[in-house]
């Protein structure tokens, strides 16, 4: 396992890898990795020549009431996860190696697709990954870079961008890894007291209950929505920031009855843990 601190030298490795005709595959993520990140890494390893993780927490993404100085490094660990799910490289620059100049140049995608859902209660979220995403496909210029669905609306903004912008890579969707339970799992999972990881459950448990309405025909959005509410209403250590449904692929409104594709997001605060899920519901 090759550790790059620096856009130079990896760099260097990987167009001597393209030389050669290898393929390669990324893998981004925030470190503290778990069975989700894994999911990724293994598929890339599987199809690519090369897997690269990037671990980096990034700044840009984060507003200044968010969880960014506590969020959790755990390198060493991430290291042999890596390692034992095919990856061959980590790229691990520090803020001033990926920000050289202080206020970046923005990669934005705008409209509707970054203004709902997290966009809207995290404004700057989007703009911050988008540019992030961005910089990390120019250093390493992957053939294929994989994602997870657990974050839902970061990748479809991901492939408008990558559309719009007319990145050469193919954009690559895993499904959520979960819990045995039903919990998605999230390096934000750690923060929750036990009780709030027990109270946490109700976010799949309400996905469920409004995915089986849906397979029995329901196809009005508010009363889906409101099946979901209630149960989530249930739990009294919940707080709901957003129970919505909209259309696939680009966020759009979702239309009663419901067609096509659909996505049933929620972001739900335990104590200060802010979480989220989804599924598609697909008539
Ligand atoms: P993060 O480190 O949270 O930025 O996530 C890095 C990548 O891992 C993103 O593409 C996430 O969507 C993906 N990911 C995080 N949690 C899961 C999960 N439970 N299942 C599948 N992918 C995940």
């Amino acid at each position: 396992m090759k550790v790059c601190t620096k856009i130079n030298e990896i760099r260097a490795i990987l167009t001597q890898a393209r030389t050669s005709g290898k393929s390669i595959g990324l893998v981004p993520t925030m470190g503290a990795l778990h069975a989700g990140h894994a999911s990724l890494i293994a598929a890339s390893s599987a199809r690519d020549d090369i897997t690269v993780v990037s671990i980096f927490v990034n700044p840009t993404q984060f507003a200044p009431n968010e969880d960014l100085a506590k969020y959790p490094r755990t390198f060493e660990a991430d290291k042999q996860l890596a390692s034992a799910h095919g990856a061959q490289i980590i790229f691990y620059p520090d803020v001033a190696e990926l920000y050289p100049d202080g206020e970046p140049t923005w990669v934005e995608v705008t409209g509707d697709i970054t203004k709902v859902l997290c966009g809207k209660s995290r404004p700057i979220h989007f703009r911050g990954v988008t540019t992030v995403v961005s910089k990390l496909f120019n250093i390493i210029k992957p053939t294929r870079a994989y994602f997870g669905q657990k974050d839902a609306q970061q990748v479809q903004v991901l492939k408008k961008m990558v559309r719009d912008l007319m990145f050469d890579l193919e954009l690559i969707v895993l499904p959520i890894i979960r819990e045995s339970d039903g919990l998605a799992l999230s390096s934000r999972n750690i923060y929750l007291s036990t009780s709030e990881r027990a109270a946490a459950l109700v976010l799949s448990t309400s996905l469920q209950l409004a995915q089986s309405a849906f397979s029995q025909g329901e196809r009005n959005p508010e009363k889906i929505l409101t099946l979901v509410l209630n149960n989530i209403a249930t739990e009294k250590l919940a707080t709901v920031d957003y129970v919505e449904i909209w259309q696939l692929p680009d966020l759009t409104c979702c239309t009663n009855p419901m067609q096509a594709s659909n996505l049933l997001a929620v972001a739900v605060y335990f104590g200060k843990t802010r979480l989220i899920d989804n599924i598609i519901l697909e008539a």
